[in-house]
């Protein structure tokens, strides 16, 4: 409405709102950074090894009786062990996910951004490259941006294309981010092994939606910051954001437009 003077949303995301809009009439937004960071990169590990070690699959086959002899290679995945991790987006989630999956035995980080940050990187012995070395020599991919217009559909048929048929791609970031028609026929094609997605366009997903046709794709429904401390911190900063701007004080988290 016209009287509209303070946004306080309920994340750290915020291509929800319309910036130009909000700029151009001077309301002020406070937002949820860092509070919900360790939580969204444990669902984001959580999400990659599910994908990579199919365990949606290989459940469903206890509870459907396709559990019979035990025969080699049957449910085999991909482990990480001496595997290249490709982050798009060393931001807070990007590098928390990248401190999470190192003692997994990840022989070698990439990452991409609008540029070098030596300073995050020097943790992991992160390299800077560009989006299609990244595509090319990654074992994973997780996709930690936030979605931007340079962002939005980056990861299209082009990007799966370079990927290894070995790869497991892992989206937290914001569906947009993917041409989810170009990742379906990836993982039709097996173009690509898995993928693991929390986020999608839309959301919902509507339950007849190809991708949830595939095996080889574990869907969640955005549950990245979901744990019960996180949402309670979460509340108490937006409530206080909320206030200050109300209050005309400095909000303990404002977004600088
Ligand atoms: P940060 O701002 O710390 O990190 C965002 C990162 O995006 C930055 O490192 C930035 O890199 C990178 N980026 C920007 N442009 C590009 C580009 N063109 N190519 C590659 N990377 C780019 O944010 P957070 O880590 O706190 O959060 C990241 C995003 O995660 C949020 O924007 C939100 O959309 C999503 N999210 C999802 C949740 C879920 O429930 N699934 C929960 C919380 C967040 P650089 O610094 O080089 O510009």
């Amino acid at each position: 409405g016209p009287g509209l003077k303070v946004i306080s949303t309920l994340s750290v995301g915020f291509d929800h709102l319309a910036l130009d809009e909000i700029k151009k009439r001077g309301i002020r937004v406070g937002y949820t950074p860092d509070v919900l960071t360790d939580a969204t990169a444990e669902l984001s590990v959580a999400l990659l090894l599910s994908a990579c070690r199919r365990l949606p699959e290989a459940a469903e086959q206890v509870k459907s009786g396709g559990w019979t002899t035990w025969k080699p290679l049957w449910m085999c995945g991909y482990g990480l062990s001496d595997s290249t991790v490709g982050i798009i987006g060393l931001g807070r989630i990007g590098q928390a996910v990248a401190r999470r999956l190192k003692p997994f035995g990840v022989r070698r980080f990439l990452y991409t951004g609008s540029g070098p940050k030596p300073e995050s990187a020097a943790e992991f012995g992160a390299e800077f490259v560009p989006l299609t070395r990244l595509a090319e020599e990654s074992d994973f991919v997780v996709v930690t941006c936030a979605l931007t217009p340079a962002t939005q559909g980056m990861c299209n048929k082009d990007f799966f294309g370079r990927m290894k048929k070995t790869s497991v791609f892992v989206n937290t970031s914001r569906g947009a981010v993917v041409n989810q028609e170009d990742l379906y026929d990836a993982l039709a094609q097996g173009q690509i092994a898995a993928a693991g997605l929390d986020v999608t366009t839309p959301e919902p997903l509507p339950t007849d939606h190809p991708l949830l046709s595939l095996k080889n794709c574990v869907i969640l429904p955005h549950i990245g910051s979901a744990t019960y401390a996180t949402r309670s911190t979460m509340a108490v900063l937006a409530a206080k954001n909320l206030l200050a701007g109300l209050r005309g004080e400095p909000m303990p988290h404002e977004l600088k437009l």
